[in-house]
């Protein structure tokens, strides 16, 4: 599929991330500093709650982006998502005869503060980057024990903390934690020591479900995607994590991108999953490709100094798709709701330049990375800002999630100072 042309000019670059091929869905604050929701067009924004106010939008439902996220409008299900991206669709496309309508609608992106999209019903993140899997298990248990016996027949997972989502641009403050490593004879408490990013895209669920769904049906639930920061505190994980997996190192915060590129702008980019070494199960079954080809790549600037690029890999490396994961999250019974979002898993493919996590980059902490400053790295510093990108390229025309971004703050000097 070609660019679709916007009358909006700066959208019919081949490298603008918000073409009218994309239209993700996000909120920002508006001059009167209330939460509006927005659809991104080229270096512009689509003020959709001031439309609605001004009756210009037509939905089953009144006051749907009164709310200032998009939960109410997920609620109103598929049939309506589609409807209202067509209508988006037609009515910014080049040669439409609702510009001068619309013209008085649209906001700079520059400079607009972006909040977060939607109100995180509940998080669960997955563990289905094979490379990752492995690259972890070597290091936290050895080559020959690396993949759990589960791994390659069920997406393994664990239930996180929606409280703990933030939006791209949210500062992050390093945490502390109980420690203990190998050579030390008791635990103490202090600050994390080895802390660290992983990159994964967050599936958004759009449909709620009660009780066991197909892999289809799963699929068919998805709202969209973003970009998402699983922050990992390592030296915190590595002693509390057996035998129920990682509780507090996961709990400081998780970023995502401020933008949902919707399941549709994404269809043309769709993928298999990789050869499976054994048979999956019926209900885990492949129901067509069910990835996508989306270039990710991750940055980390020190405090006041450019960007050096750390890695670069594709969501196309995953075992599992996000549809797969739904319906494994179903299978006990358990409900989900429109809200939840659901992260994939770090994503890192099969070379050292292809590592999600400064983990697997540093190699535990015993390959220091060199930055394009000359120093160097092995986890995240005080000060230094972590990027993560993503990009679908299609012909002539680029599908963007805005930046991933978090800098990390140094450790309150006691934490139970009040
Ligand atoms: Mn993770």
């Amino acid at each position: 599929m070609p660019l679709k042309k916007s009358w909006v000019a700066s959208a019919n670059t081949p490298d603008c991330p918000f073409p009218l091929n994309n239209l993700p869905y996000g909120v920002f604050l508006a001059t009167d500093d209330e939460r509006h929701c927005g659809v991104a067009i080229g270096d512009q924004i689509l003020d959709v709650t001031r439309m609605e106010e001004d009756s210009l939008i037509d939905l089953p439902e009144d006051y749907v982006f009164m709310t200032g996220v998009w939960n109410d409008f997920m609620d109103l299900g598929p049939q309506v998502w589609a409807g209202f991206r067509a209508t988006l669709t037609a009515a910014l496309a080049e040669g439409s005869d609702q510009q001068a309508a619309l013209t008085p609608y649209l906001v700079p992106m520059a400079g607009a503060k972006m909040a977060m999209p939607i109100d995180v019903i509940e998080y669960t993140d997955f563990y289905a980057g094979r490379n990752h899997a492995f690259n972890v298990g070597s290091l936290f248990r050895g080559p020959e024990n690396a993949l759990p016996p589960n791994w390659l027949h069920i997406p393994i997972g664990y239930n996180g903390r929606a409280s703990s989502v933030v939006v791209s641009g949210t500062d992050i403050r390093r945490p502390w934690g109980q420690l203990k490593g190998p050579n030390d004879d008791k635990p103490r408490f202090a600050p994390c020591a080895r802390f660290d990013i992983e990159l994964e895209m967050g599936a958004i669920v759009g449909v709620s479900s009660d009780g066991p769904i197909t892999v289809q049906e799963a699929d068919d639930n998805i709202f969209g995607y973003v970009l998402l920061n699983d922050w990992s505190a390592r030296d915190i994980q590595a002693w509390e994590y057996q035998p129920l997996g990682p509780f507090q190192a996961k709990a400081t915060a998780t970023t995502i991108s401020p933008w949902i590129v919707t399941k549709a702008a994404l269809e043309p980019f769709r993928c298999d999953t990789p050869e499976r070494e054994f048979e999956l199960l019926d209900h885990l079954k492949d129901c067509g490709p069910m990835l996508y080809d989306i270039d990710l790549d991750i940055t980390l600037a020190p405090e006041g100094k450019p960007a050096t690029a750390l890695s670069r890999t594709n969501y196309n490396q995953m075992y599992y798709s996000a549809g797969q994961q739904l319906a494994h999250h179903s299978t006990s019974g358990c409900p989900m709701n429109a809200g939840d979002l659901l992260g994939s898993g770090t994503i890192s493919g099969p070379t050292k330049p292809e590592r999600g996590s400064l983990l697997e980059l540093s190699w535990g902490g015993k390959e220091p990375i060199t930055l394009d400053t000359g120093e160097t790295r092995t986890f995240i510093e005080d000060g230094d800002t972590l990027t993560l990108n993503g990009a679908a390229r299609g012909d002539g025309y680029t599908i963007g999630f805005g930046d991933c971004v978090g800098k990390l703050l140094p450790a309150l000097e006691d934490p139970y100072q009040r």
